[in-house]
């Protein structure tokens, strides 16, 4: 089964209004391979998800970087999985290590969060990733099995699923993993999916990499049987970003 090439853009906590136009002029100035060879999302900062939206070109399509586990309500400073979906917002990325790490959000947490995004309508790129001491001690595998049960136990339905392997010691590191570490993870996650979520969900569930992609060695990890693209961070702000778009074809 052939799964379409990925490449997200987490543009975190970054930009001006005058920056997020000027990233969005190069994005729809650029040559990209077809819609129907790579799948394109950006992921702007809540306040100018309306705006990107608006501007940007409709082959690309947009993510939040985070949303609320249940319904809105008395949840200061959230924002709800339904306020996402009644703008047109139809992705969100979940379960980023920035979050996971930096607001102590667990693993059931993001569980959470990701079955009550998918269950009003949004599609989901969960991450997952391990610690530089984490995978020092061996337990890379241990580590992100833990994180993709706490989704699993929680999903039926993997359809509107990205899984995002981003080892914390790449992410805004330099450090990228090497495509044979990459691969490693990817196949012994896709054998997880197989084993615990079936068949189906392990051959048709995209999964992608992050953690210090560029445009200089996004090919080599492309090139990777089980790496089905990227989620991309400081290169997704820079033009680089379309080198990496193209590394799907
Ligand atoms: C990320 O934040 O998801 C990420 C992969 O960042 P970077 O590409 O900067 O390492």
């Amino acid at each position: 089964m052939s799964r379409k090439f990925f490449v997200g853009g987490n543009w975190k906590c970054n930009g001006t209004i005058e920056e997020v136009k000027k990233i969005v002029t190069t994005l729809n100035e650029a040559e990209v391979p077809s819609e129907d060879d790579v799948e394109v999302v950006v992921s702007p900062p809540f306040v100018f998800l309306p705006v990107v939206k608006t501007i940007l070109r409709s082959d690309f399509s947009v993510a939040a970087q985070n949303c609320w586990a249940r319904k809105g309500g008395a949840f200061t400073g959230e924002v709800s999985a339904d306020m996402l979906i009644n703008l047109g917002i139809p992705w969100v990325i979940l379960g980023h290590s920035e979050r996971r790490l930096l607001l102590n959000e667990s693993n059931e947490f993001v569980g959470d969060k990701v079955s009550y995004a998918l269950a009003q309508g949004l599609k989901v790129i969960a991450c997952v990733g391990e610690t530089l001491e984490q995978r020092e001690s061996g337990s890379t595998m241990a580590v992100v099995a833990a994180q993709t049960k706490a989704i699993a136990e929680r999903v039926s339905n993997w359809s509107n699923i990205v899984l995002a392997y981003e080892p914390v010691w790449a992410i805004g590191t330099g450090k990228v993993a090497t495509p044979s570490q990459a691969q490693e993870v990817h196949f012994n996650l896709r054998k997880w999916l197989q084993d615990n979520a079936g068949a189906e969900v392990a051959l048709s569930t995209r999964i992608i990499y992050g953690g210090s992609v560029n445009g200089a060695n996004c090919r080599e990890l492309a090139a990777q049987p089980d790496v089905d693209g990227f989620l991309v961070g400081g290169a997704s702000l820079k033009p680089e970003f379309i080198d990496i778009i193209k590394s799907a074809t």
